[in-house]
């Protein structure tokens, strides 16, 4: 059985006082929390700090990686620095990184690499813009964002690891993609890799991201190939994260 992924990307949010109340309300209200599987992606200095405050139940994801190890990298934050801090899961190619930071496919490819040579999970965040949702490309940009990790590291990179299907017309504009979109393009995700591994494609993690909130997050998660959720600004405010939280843990979908 599959257990819904719920990630909050803080993204460049977050300060020591609003940590110390958001992980605190969190570990209390995630106490009968048994089925979903939780994780806060806050900014790289506050991982630590992150990990040493949540219960068990909840891990650490974070934003970003460098390609490199070790070196002469001024600002850069490797792996194996993740690794020793605890951290399980690891975002790559958020649209924010491809449009600010000018992230392109091989590079994202890399980072990729990286974070399954130090068997850490990625989160590959892939979708389109709002021109090419508009003129149907969809699906070819999914498949586009997917080949370049087929083509350098094989389907085998797909066992213990998530894909986030992340619309970026749909990422901080409250305007979610709608549930039918959301199933038909993850279907198209899961299908499309059952043809290279039935078995990897049906263990694979596909999440959804883009103005999820309260209202919207069953409709999302019920449908059949979503199975869980990344979200960013709701993630924010511990009241409202654990709410979607709890709405998802005692869904039917998983009963
Ligand atoms: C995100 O950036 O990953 C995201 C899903 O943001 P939001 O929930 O704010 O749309």
């Amino acid at each position: 059985m599959k257990y819904p992924l719920i990630i909050g990307n803080w993204k460049l949010n977050g300060n020591s006082s609003m940590i110390y109340n958001f992980i605190n309300e969190l570990n209390q209200k995630m106490l009968n929390i048994n089925r979903c599987k939780i994780s806060i992606a806050p900014p790289t200095i506050y991982l630590d700090r992150v990990k040493k405050m949540t219960s068990s139940k909840i891990k650490v994801c974070a934003q970003n990686v460098d390609i490199n190890i070790s070196g002469a990298f001024t600002g850069e934050t490797s792996i194996e620095m993740l690794k020793e801090t605890g951290v399980e899961y690891v975002i790559v190619g958020h649209s924010e990184r491809r449009i600010y930071h000018k992230e392109d496919y091989d590079y994202i490819a890399k980072k990729y690499s990286i974070i399954k040579l130090f068997n850490l999970i990625p989160v590959l965040c892939i979708g389109e813009n709002a021109r090419e949702n508009a003129t149907g490309k969809t699906e070819e940009i999914c498949k586009l964002q997917i080949d370049t990790i087929l083509k350098n590291q094989g389907i085998k990179a797909f066992r213990n690891a998530v894909i986030a299907y992340e619309p970026i017309w749909a990422i901080g504009t409250g305007q979610s993609a709608t549930p039918l979109k959301i199933q038909t393009t993850h279907e198209f995700i899961r299908s499309y890799l059952a043809k290279k591994d039935k078995e990897i494609a049906d263990q694979l993690i596909i999440q959804y991201g883009g103005s999820i909130n309260i209202e919207n997050a069953i409709k999302i998660i019920n449908q059949p190939d979503v199975d869980g959720l990344l979200i960013g600004t709701a993630s924010l405010n511990a009241t409202v994260f654990s709410r979607i939280i709890q709405l998802v843990e005692n869904n039917n979908k998983i009963n």
